[in-house]
């Protein structure tokens, strides 16, 4: 019997130990399973070290960290489910999470138990065989921090180490908890300034009793930076600031020295800076290092952040830091002076590639820019970078300065311009997966465009000034949609993509398009078969080989989080959790021809899907959404006042709620408000009586003036969708602006 024979024997007994003792607690809140009245002695959960991880192909049963390994390739050993017999495939069971936010979580699991978050940075404890709860934690954090998140209240997992189970939650804090009971070890505020909108959604990173955890908040104004915590007390041991702060007061090490001659302009970092590394961060044993995926620019405008130029250090890089010290040892920026939000935070993967007849150890990314990087690990030197998807910003990356060569006929500083990727980029956090002996990548890939222009009050007056309390990216999402609805005929089509793309020749041996953009992660396994959910609902199967559709599962709920694969007791088991939203929340529903995702069909179910072979579980048949949009009472109101309130919609509201005023089924579609919701307007909106709802009150931007302006906005929104549907009006471009009111 080998060791993991046994401790697995252990733990099953143990488990349904837990599972007789939880079921008394089923009854109660989350948080009082958080007590000490259970305590089963000593920890035999959870029980992951270096070691372990570093061995993880002796177990392939187990996904042991957030990538499955510490070289992040997301590629399953397991071939029980494979070309042959996934046609058998079907749903063992299924967990509703309670919540219809967005899922993003990869859950690990160890010795027959799953670990996983959900929205609201809850946790959960999962027997991995019966989808029974072990244990759940609610960090409780405070609804009116959603207002905070750019992208929901989204989390993307737990890392777990020596019998603890450690999260960041999205007001800043970080988490160790006991993994047998869920009771907290400690607990740390990760934020160095609480005023700032910082929030973290990314899973810690464990290695060498470590646990790291940066950030987010790039669009708000933060400086990014990265925190390594002892794993058994919460003691701080080294911070790595991404971007330099004000100079005046000294810097932190010399990289920030560095870093602040690659900025200009007389004020700089008071805009935060942003490289806030709110995704990816992967350990190498191999070099002692420890990278960082750093994000994009605050502001977004380059001309606004750093006038006069330079590279902007380290935005959109990825930055190798000594693992014990946290010290600088290389970067390679994959977009100097970033313009577009094109961070370099998507996932990165470890390998060992042969490259011109010589062995490297590569890193591999394939960031929003749309290029696929292929780093040397030694020294951060490129050798690779072919674009994956519909690049238009610049032309190529020119291997021998590293740096990409723009296209000029595309600087929107003087006038708009449609550019590809847009700012939820050619690939976002959505997991790829890479297999390094055929040397494929499997990766959810997308051409979705945006307007780019610089904001007017900058163009006018040359002066931009910082609002702490909302979004400064400098071309101001109001305006910016008042140009995407002029220009719409011009726009290059969104259209979404599953690729098997050589980062080495830069060459797809199959492409599958998706008619909407805005997918899920995937994973590829030994068996010969690629998983991935879609924004259709669609859980596929794909022969890794030819791109074959093998098999397929409709969830009814557009997906965004990666499938794992685990084996217990010889029965090898794929999983998916359910349910969309994140970034993509301020596209709301999509206009022709990117069709409708399953979300918006029927609900956002936030779902825990575990698929076996002969499974023969069966999803609840949802009912198609009824969006019957209500007759307006609607006051007079001038044509002026409305692209007003339009703009003030989009720059405030439209980021939950959505383009146009049309939701894409995940948060309130305002134009199905009741007579309570608009009588209440300003206690909601202003008064922020839905706060614990994530609704926060917004009076610290927005006055009784500029709300009475969005209310009209949206009122005529809904009227204007209202007589379309009723055939009253015909639909057409003119249905995207607004009623034609007298002025
Ligand atoms: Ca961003």
């Amino acid at each position: 019997m080998t060791k993991s024979m046994l401790v697995s024997v252990k733990l099953t007994a143990l488990t349904v130990l837990f599972s007789l003792l939880m079921s008394s607690c089923s009854q109660s809140d989350d948080e009082s399973i958080n007590s000490d009245s259970i305590s089963l002695g000593s920890t035999e959960i959870g029980l992951i070290d270096d070691e372990r991880i570093m061995s993880a192909e002796s177990e392939p049963g187990n996904w042991l960290a957030y990538g499955r390994t510490f070289e992040e390739q997301r590629f399953s050993p397991l071939k029980q489910i494979n070309k042959d017999t996934v046609s058998e495939l079907g749903l063992a069971w299924y967990k509703d999470m309670g919540t219809n936010r967005a899922q993003e979580a990869t859950p690990i699991v160890v010795d027959g138990i799953m670990f996983l978050t959900s929205s609201w940075s809850k946790v959960f404890a999962i027997d991995a065989i019966s989808g029974e709860t072990i244990w759940s934690f609610d960090p409780e954090v405070p609804g009116e921090v959603a207002r905070r998140a750019c992208c929901d209240v989204v989390n993307r997992g737990v890392a777990v180490y020596n019998g603890k189970v450690y999260f960041g939650s999205l007001d800043g804090r970080l988490f160790a908890l006991n993994a047998e009971t869920g009771e907290k070890v400690w607990e740390v505020n990760t934020l160095y300034d609480t005023e700032r909108f910082y929030t973290i959604t990314g899973a810690p990173r464990v290695a060498k009793g470590k646990v790291f955890i940066g950030n987010g908040g790039a669009e708000f104004g933060v400086r990014g930076y990265v925190t390594a915590y002892d794993s058994e007390t919460g003691e701080q041991i080294w911070r790595f600031y991404t971007v330099p702060g004000d100079p005046s007061l000294g810097f932190e090490d010399p990289a920030m020295e560095m870093a602040a001659d690659t900025w200009k302009g007389s004020n700089w970092w008071e805009f935060g800076g942003g490289g806030t590394v709110w995704n990816s961060i992967v350990y190498d044993a191999d070099f002692n290092n420890i990278y960082l995926g750093v994000g994009n620019g605050s502001p977004w405008t380059r001309d606004i952040r750093s006038p006069g130029g330079g590279d902007n250090l380290f935005l959109s890089s990825i930055v190798a830091l000594d693992v014990d010290t946290g010290q600088y040892k290389w970067h390679y920026q994959t977009t100097p002076g970033d313009n577009w939000d094109y961070t370099a935070v998507q996932d990165m993967a470890l390998a060992d590639m042969e490259i011109d007849g010589v062995d490297r150890k590569v890193l591999l990314q394939a960031p929003k820019n749309g290029f696929f990087y292929v780093i040397d690990r030694s020294d951060g030197k490129l050798l690779r970078a072919h674009p994956f998807a519909t690049v238009t910003w610049a032309s190529h990356v020119d291997l021998e300065t590293g740096r990409p060569v723009e296209n000029p006929d595309l600087d929107y500083s003087e006038e708009a311009k449609w550019v590809l990727p847009g700012p939820l980029g050619a690939h976002n956090w959505q997991a790829m997966s890479v297999d390094e002996k055929s040397g494929m990548v499997y990766l959810p890939a997308q051409d979705n465009p945006l307007i780019y222009s610089i904001a007017d009050e900058y163009k006018k007056t040359g002066i931009y000034k910082r609002n702490p309390g909302r979004m400064n990216l400098g071309l101001e999402f109001g305006r910016i949609t008042q140009l995407f609805l002029d220009n719409i005929e011009s726009q290059p089509t969104p259209k979404g993509y599953l690729k098997a793309f050589n980062p080495l020749t830069g060459e797809e041996s199959w492409s599958i398009e998706i008619p909407h953009y805005w997918n899920g992660g995937v994973i590829a396994t030994e068996g010969g078969v690629v998983f991935q959910g879609d924004a259709l609902g669609m859980f596929t199967a794909y022969d890794k080989d030819s791109g074959e559709q093998l098999w397929q599962f409709n969830t009814y709920t557009s997906m965004l989080a990666p499938p794992i694969t685990y084996e217990i007791d010889g029965v090898q088991y794929v999983s998916i959790l359910t349910g969309t939203g994140g970034g993509d929340l301020f596209s709301g529903e999509p206009l022709d021809p990117v069709v409708k995702p399953a979300s918006l069909n029927y609900n956002n179910s936030g779902r825990l899907l575990v698929f076996k072979l002969q499974g023969s579980e069966e999803l609840p048949q949802p009912n198609l959404r009824i969006r019957d949009i209500p007759k307006q009472n609607i006051t007079q109101v001038s044509n002026s006042d409305l692209k007003k309130g339009e703009i003030q919609y989009h720059d405030f509201c439209a980021g939950c709620h959505g383009l146009v005023a049309r939701s894409g089924g995940v948060i309130p579609d305002l134009r199905l408000m009741g007579q309570g919701s608009h009588d209440g307007f300003d206690l909601i909106v202003l008064d922020g009586i839905l706060s614990s709802n994530g609704m926060a009150s917004f009076s610290d931007v927005l006055t009784k003036e500029d709300t009475q302006l969005i209310h009209n906005y949206v009122k005529a929104r809904a009227e204007q969708d209202r007589l379309v549907a009723a055939g009253e009006i015909e639909a057409g471009k003119e249905r995207l602006t607004w009623l034609d009111l007298e002025d």
